[in-house]
């Protein structure tokens, strides 16, 4: 990682008290401004110690659940209900986020595969080193909300990082159980290195993701799932006032190799397989068909693996190599 300096500037002051509204600024240069900086809005609750959190959505821009949930959250908490502080970023790559797209429509960005990013990158890489190398020396925990975004939906759940270290993986099962979404899934060892969970594993941080619904749109339970998870998993921080309420939630595993299923071809899915289908393996996941070829044999595709349907794609045009479905297995700890 580098040593260099983050160019990002803001006026908010992380270790005051009170409620702050503000912006980080990202110099942008550009033909139509050449002194110009991209606004990120921030906002920022302190009230004396406690644990330091920070909370993000806008990761991906077409993933609303965690902008809609933050916004209301940014205008509704108390000071005087905060203990320690809570950091709120809704749009945390702005560019994507205003775009409604999964990556920035500046540099193509995917900032969660940009960790821990680069100073002197472009705007997406400059948003991840902030936040690795800037606010996460300086919090407890992140909790980053995603959702399936414009291609996939997920039945609602928390992701996690899974860890041999037992002490690392109970405090994640922790804040896992008090979310309480209706699933919670956790990703094998070794998973993506260049995530905003790999970076809160480097900065020794707890992490908690959460994949809670999609298809570009939100849904009063999805909202509801969210707002619920996120106040209580801060009431289990202890970082707001009052007891967490969770409810119950399925445990599960998802393996890579065995439960992504991915279409071999180009054409139209016809999808033999919903969410909450429990599917084996060899079985049956859909079809591709080639409405530019209409008497050649569709293309079957089949699971890897054994496991709950928990996402599915959305759009029925498919390119070869896009992911059509991923099952996980529920998981005993
Ligand atoms: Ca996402």
């Amino acid at each position: 990682m580098s040593n260099r300096r983050s160019r990002i500037t803001t006026d908010i002051d992380f270790g005051r008290e009170g409620k702050q509204t503000g912006f980080l600024r990202l110099p942008h240069s550009v033909h139509r401004s050449a002194y110009g900086y991209i606004a990120i809005p921030v906002v920022a609750i302190g009230n004396g110690e406690g644990p330091r959190v920070l909370l993000t959505a806008g990761n991906h821009g077409d993933e609303y659940e965690g902008q809609i949930v933050l916004t209301k959250l940014a205008r509704s908490l108390e000071v005087a209900a905060v203990r320690g502080s809570i950091v709120i970023l809704p749009m945390m790559n702005f560019p994507a986020a205003q775009a409604g797209m999964r990556t920035s429509p500046i540099d193509e960005g995917n900032l969660n595969r940009t960790f821990p990013g680069d100073p002197d990158g472009r705007p997406t890489a400059m948003i991840a080193h902030y936040v690795e190398s800037v606010l996460m020396p300086e919090v407890d925990a992140v909790i980053d909300l995603h959702s399936g975004g414009s291609s996939l939906i997920y039945v609602p759940g928390t992701l996690a990082r899974h860890s041999t270290d037992r002490t690392q993986l109970d405090k994640v099962l922790g804040l896992v159980r008090a979310f309480g979404a209706p699933n919670s899934y956790l990703m094998g060892v070794g998973a993506e290195d260049r995530s905003i969970l790999a970076a809160a594993e480097r900065a020794g941080i707890l992490g908690l993701s959460a994949e809670l619904g999609g298809a570009g749109m939100v849904t009063r339970e999805t909202l509801a799932i969210t707002e619920r998870g996120v106040v209580n998993a801060l009431r289990h921080l202890g970082a707001l006032e009052g007891r967490p309420e969770p409810r119950a939630t399925r445990l599960l595993q998802v393996i890579r190799a065995s439960h992504y299923v991915y279409s071999p071809d180009a054409g139209l899915f016809e999808p033999h397989a919903e969410l909450g289908d429990h599917a084996k393996l060899g079985q049956l996941a859909g079809l591709v068909h080639f409405p530019d070829t209409p008497w050649r044999e569709p293309a079957p595709v089949h699971f890897a693996g054994d496991g709950l349907v928990v996402c599915k794609r959305v759009p029925a045009r498919v390119e070869r190599g896009d992911c059509v479905y991923h099952l996980a297995s529920d998981l005993a700890v």
